[in-house]
């Protein structure tokens, strides 16, 4: 058939809006979606003609082609996935799963006005962390508390309302990248002071930051190392030690922290990770951590300490900039609440629930499915293999936890299969993430709630 023939055959777009199936897509998805994505099929059949003398595959039936792109377009560019990674909190993926409490806080909040800064005693005007500072003082023994962004967005905070126009002295052990370009020695540029470096890469002593005092010091400074170990000939000095040379010298003394957490995570048989109260109590003047690493709560940066320089962070310009807004602080306020019942903490904090799950039971997980799984994968050899998983964001970096994963070996051996089977995991509703290593593709369970749902994903 000539060219000419194959064009006089497309429908015009007029004839098909006029179709009941158009009619259809058209209340569903609104006339000028619909006319956009007839202009795109026209173009794209056109194209066909032009370079293959035939007609689109959809020739047939242009509605259900119509139907098949609306949808596509539907998706989320935030779906959810099955994160088998093997690193809990993946900032990739979105870090910390929110606690159910947390969710219908969320939800609420978002439904109807709430009382943000409204405070109904007085009916005057609050401040929007009054509540959240109130639960964190509880929890950390601060004396007040202030809540933005990020963790990023809170030593940026400390930084430009402490130490404008001073000093910062900071060992050179701890001048770190967090990632996303976030250097420290950056930061402190961005507001406007000046580092002052102390020590050495792997030793620094007391009396390195004591030398650096002078007039124009301003703040103490240590920044938790959380994405890197230094071992072998090393010093540091403590939060208490340099907390009690603030102290004499009547300088603050400031901790980013990182991730933190609010329990002792020993108890659990995890590594122990630094806790903000610890520090509170030796007598450090701020400390920041984040919302959503190991606290398990929404991204945002929390910051605790001395009534007076949290006043300072409060009224700067900044903190009008980088506040919290209220669906942030709902979960964060809900997340929080957990902690003051411990004994229930593993079973409502899904971060701790994950990072706490036992090797047996992820091993006895990984069988169940294996059983389930190896009829319908011929082409593979399934085997249940002990593996190591991570915490993830920057928390505690070198300590691995045991689990179990699910693998799949190509019986051919080829690098091909493996990569298709990724490629027909992430085409899934809900996307399979796994990872691939030494020839065989990972499913680390550790995060696996939802076994049925992941059973539907991977039989189809
Ligand atoms: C993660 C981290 C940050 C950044 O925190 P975000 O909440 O991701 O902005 C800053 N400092 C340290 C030491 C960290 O580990």
């Amino acid at each position: 058939m000539s060219q000419h023939a194959l064009f006089s055959q497309l429908p015009a777009t007029d004839r098909l809006l006029r179709e009941p199936a158009f009619t259809a897509l058209c209340a569903e998805f609104g006339h000028t979606r619909l006319v956009d994505t007839l202009r795109q099929m026209q173009t794209a059949a056109r194209d066909e003609i032009r370079a293959h003398q035939r007609l689109p595959e959809w020739r047939d039936d242009w509605a259900a082609e119509a139907r098949r792109r609306l949808h596509k377009d539907e998706e989320s560019a935030l779906r959810p996935v099955f994160n088998l990674t093997g690193t809990v909190l993946h900032t990739n993926l979105g870090r910390a799963i929110q606690a159910e409490a947390a969710v219908e806080a969320v939800s609420r909040a978002m439904r109807s006005p709430v009382t943000l800064e409204y405070d109904l005693d007085d009916a005057g005007r609050g401040h929007r962390d009054r509540a959240l500072a109130a639960l964190l003082c509880e929890l950390t023994g601060a004396e007040d508390a202030c809540i933005v962004n990020n963790n990023a967005a809170a030593v940026l905070l400390m930084l430009a309302a402490c130490a404008q126009g001073g000093e910062v002295v900071v060992s050179r052990g701890e001048l770190v990248e967090i990632g996303g370009a976030f250097r420290i020695p950056d930061v402190m540029r961005q507001a406007g002071c000046q580092l002052h470096e102390v020590g050495t890469t792997n030793r620094t002593h007391l009396k390195d930051y004591r030398q650096a005092i002078g007039p124009e010091t301003a703040l103490l400074m240590k920044v938790h190392t959380s994405n890197y170990q230094i071992s072998g000939f090393t010093k540091s000095v403590s939060e208490e030690e340099l907390a009690q040379l603030g102290a004499e010298s009547d300088i603050p003394v400031v901790v980013d922290l990182g991730s933190g957490s609010l329990v002792d995570l020993t108890q659990y048989g995890l590594p122990a990770e630094p806790m903000p109260q610890r520090l509170i109590a030796a007598g450090v003047s701020l400390v920041s951590f984040s919302g959503d690493k190991l606290l398990g709560g929404p991204q945002a940066g929390i910051i605790v300490g001395k009534k007076g320089l949290i006043a300072r962070l409060q009224s700067h310009p900044l903190k009008r900039a980088l506040r919290a807004d209220k669906m942030t602080l709902a979960a964060l306020e809900a997340t929080l609440r957990l902690y003051r019942h411990p004994e229930k903490l593993v079973e409502r904090l899904p971060t701790l629930r994950l990072l706490t799950r036992k090797p047996a039971e992820i091993q006895a997980q990984g069988e169940r499915l294996l059983s389930l799984l190896a009829p319908l994968y011929p082409d593979f050899e399934l085997r249940v293999e002990p593996c190591l998983s991570q915490i993830g964001s920057g928390s505690l970096p070198v300590d691995r936890l045991p689990g179990a994963a699910l693998t799949f070996a190509p019986r051919d051996g080829s690098g091909s299969a493996l990569a298709r089977l990724a490629e027909r995991w992430r085409g899934a509703a809900r996307p399979v993430i796994g990872r691939i290593n030494d020839g065989r593709m990972w499913l680390d369970l550790r995060c696996l709630e939802d076994e049925a749902g992941l059973m539907e994903m991977l039989q189809s």
